[in-house]
């Protein structure tokens, strides 16, 4: 039986390992954590439970066609919960929008800010459908190797409408003339870490995603996709190793790897490291096995970092909902201090997830559970103080808005910032979310699936194909176990 050593326990990882097992290989896991799920972990406190990173739920259909394939369906996992309103976005400390999760809601919403902005809606959202469909079901199974792989005459007779080489600002910008409208359209492509001046169109299919497929939560909280995982991938027999971080891979005159662990030498017929990209090239291998150098990692354009707060607040919050967008600074001014000079930002926009407002699961009777996340340039330097200097920043915001005291009731706080990234993920540069998805940085421009230097490593993850997110993770890890499936095979 051939054996393939995985490095990390995210969902990449996890959903790498269960398809190598489910086609009769031994997968096994090594995670440096002591807890499996990667950025996506949860941890609990005085009664509460936190996820750690992610929190929206969105693409459904990728999780369900992933469980699919392991003959299951989501609710042999989780309860999964449709949002509604799906969410809020605070313009300022008197107006609030929630986008309604019904279709026609949210026409007559567009329509009371903007006349005539419905019609364009209908529009944006059926050419952002076929993004959608191409994207989702056929871009990103490619292992996007070679540029080659995307001359197929199906993509090639719709790639105008893919609308690779605008940016999704001027695609909404064309259609869309008020600044609120054009702010909830250009929020989703947020999470994909670059600027909407720098993002293509083709991502409005984020845009389908949030107002066609919706806003869901799994009750019990984000952890519980990667317990379903891991029960998955243990069923089929997949050896799972915590606190067992890789130490270095070794090459030998083949050009084959094996990995060491705790000091013991692994060998393994393949290796798929599915930890921050860079730091397996960089900090695992020798220069001369590298596939990328330190000076081309530097030219990357990352994701932010970001300075997350995961408060216990000893009450009920008035005014919010489980996903709150505080809209109410200029984002040019916050994207420059992300992106073009970056620095720890004056005004900064900022997101509060209140999970307590859906599961009374994740918080103790009477109480909430809020995570703060405020994007950070990749790399900056922190301290306590302006940690601490932050949360009153936000919470203040908070309670202008909420017209409600929150600072008085927080009975439990810990923050994570650029530096736990890197100390708990290995992250690069304390990136949260990978490379950002910049046209340059998109499909075949990523860092490849394949090592070009040691035949039997292959790389998963948000930071090589199709890019950052939940679902995307779960693809990658697809991607690259059909890859090395066909390897096998030759
Ligand atoms: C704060 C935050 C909020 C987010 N919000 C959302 C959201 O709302 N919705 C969404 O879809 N996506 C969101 N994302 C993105 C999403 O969570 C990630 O893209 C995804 O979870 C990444 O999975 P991964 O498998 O690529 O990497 P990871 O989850 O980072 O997994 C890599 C694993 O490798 C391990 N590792 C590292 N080095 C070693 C080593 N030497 N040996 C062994 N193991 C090692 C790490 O400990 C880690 O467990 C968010 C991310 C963050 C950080």
């Amino acid at each position: 039986m051939k054996s393939v050593a995985i490095i990390g326990s995210g969902f990449s990882g996890l959903s790498a390992a269960a398809f190598i097992q489910k086609n009769g290989y031994q997968a096994t896991i090594y995670e440096k954590n002591e807890q499996i799920g990667g950025r996506a972990r949860s941890f609990r406190a005085k009664g509460y439970t936190f996820d750690m990173g992610p929190s929206w739920y969105w693409m459904p259909d990728v999780f369900e066609r992933f469980y699919q394939s392991f003959g299951k369906t989501t609710s042999d996992l989780y309860q999964l919960k449709r949002l509604s309103p799906s969410y809020r976005v605070i313009f300022n400390e008197d107006e609030h929008v929630d986008l309604p999760s019904n279709k026609e809601e949210l026409y007559e919403l567009f329509e009371s800010i903007e006349p005539g902005s419905a019609v364009h809606l209908k529009d944006f959202l059926q050419e952002a459908q076929y993004k959608y469909e191409v994207g989702i079901n056929q871009f990103v199974m490619m292992p996007s190797l070679s540029f080659t792989e995307f001359l197929r005459a199906d993509i090639l007779k719709g790639f105008f409408k893919l609308q690779l080489v605008t940016s999704i600002e001027s695609h909404i910008r064309s259609k869309f003339k008020s600044p609120k409208l054009r702010s909830i359209l250009e929020f989703p492509s947020l999470f994909l870490g670059a600027t909407p001046k720098k993002t293509p169109a083709l991502y409005s299919l984020m845009n389908y995603a949030d107002m066609e497929l919706g806003t869901w939560y799994p009750m019990g909280g984000m952890a519980k996709i990667g317990e379903g995982m891991n029960s998955i991938a243990e069923e089929l027999g997949v050896s799972i190793k915590t606190n067992s971080g890789v130490e270095k891979i070794e090459v030998s005159p083949s050009k084959k790897g094996s990995i060491y662990v705790n000091g013991s030498k692994i060998e393994a017929d393949a290796i798929i490291s599915s930890a921050d990209y860079h730091h397996t090239e960089q900090h695992l291998l020798n220069k001369t096995s590298q596939s990328y150098s330190e000076k081309y990692w530097d030219s990357r354009e990352l994701a932010p970092s970001a300075l997350i707060f995961y408060l216990g607040v000893n009450k009920k919050v008035k005014n919010l909902l489980h996903h709150n967008l505080f809209f109410d600074e200029d984002f040019n001014e916050h994207a420059k201090e992300l992106y073009t000079t970056p620095k720890w930002p004056e005004k900064p926009l900022f997101y509060a997830c209140v999970p307590s407002k859906t599961d009374p699961e994740v918080a103790p009777d009477g109480k909430e559970n809020i995570f703060i996340l405020i994007p950070l340039a990749a790399d900056l330097k922190e301290s306590e103080e302006l940690k601490q200097k932050y949360l009153e920043l936000v919470i203040k915001r908070m309670e202008k808005y909420t017209k409600d005291s929150i600072m008085e009731f927080i009975e439990y706080q810990r923050a994570f910032c650029v530096s736990d990234f890197k100390s708990e993920y290995n992250s690069f540069k304390g990136n949260a979310y990978g490379l950002a998805n910049t046209l340059k940085q998109t499909a075949f421009l990523k860092p490849k699936i394949k090592s070009k230097r040691v035949n039997n490593l292959f790389y998963t993850g948000q930071l090589t194909v199709p890019g950052p997110g939940v679902p995307p993770a779960i693809i990658s890890g697809e991607v690259v176990a059909n890859y090395v499936i066909n390897q096998f095979n030759r």
